[in-house]
């Protein structure tokens, strides 16, 4: 049961990292079919196995040599992980969750913007269980997504504070600080001098994962 949830896993993964390259590059979600990004040449089945296509061409693109992202692989084997502790309805929700924000991180990382659907969601993922809650914090988001527009210079962007919303009605308000310090060192860590702003998102996504696991 575990291989075959792991298999599934990487597969998600697979297609979350390959939808978000689209939505960065303003592509369809549907055509051209999969393509190396660089020489644009369609890519055959043989070419599209989570992780096995990457070690078997090596890390490069079979046609220009161009190398492949470790990225991809990384996501790939982090949401097979994540899909093995999947065991009863909880852990399929939290789980779930996690995927959908790894792959508005994964939009992030690139653009610092995502697809507004996540926000709503993830939030019914996280109380649908309470409409009345659900139904205040749909407005409440709506709200500040629609006055975030207006702040010239906000500290976090509306996303951030959706997924951090989200995380303390799943986890509680005692995870909220350990989750927060970790993605702030792990960001921290790697922005290094750069003055350009940071995408916060895959650091709050990826410190959500690792205290999942
Ligand atoms: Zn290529």
């Amino acid at each position: 049961m575990t291989f075959f949830l792991f298999i599934y896993g990487t597969c998600l993964g697979s297609t979350a990292m390959a939808l978000a390259i689209r939505y960065t590059q303003g592509e369809s979600a549907w055509w051209p079919r999969s393509h190396c990004d660089i020489c644009h040449q369609a890519l055959p089945h043989w070419q599209l196995w989570p992780i096995v296509s990457f070690i078997a061409l090596r890390g490069r693109c079979f046609y220009c040599k161009t190398r492949l992202s470790p990225i991809s692989l990384f996501v790939e084997v982090t949401i097979g992980i994540l899909a093995t502790t999947i065991g009863n309805s909880h852990s399929l929700l939290v789980v779930t969750w996690l995927i959908m924000w790894s792959y508005a991180a994964l939009c992030d990382r690139v653009s610092l913007t995502f697809p507004g659907w996540i926000s709503y969601m993830g939030l019914y993922l996280s109380v649908g269980d309470r409409p009345p809650l659900f139904l205040t914090l749909v407005l409440f988001t709506t709200i500040g997504h629609f006055a975030w527009q207006h702040w010239s210079h906000p500290l976090l962007g509306d996303g951030d504070v959706d997924l951090i919303l989200q995380y303390t009605l799943i986890f509680g308000l005692e995870m909220l600080g350990p989750w927060l310090a970790s993605a702030c060192l792990m960001a921290l860590v790697t922005h290094g001098n750069n003055q350009r702003r940071q995408a916060f998102i895959p650091w709050l996504t990826l410190s959500a994962i690792m205290w999942w696991l």
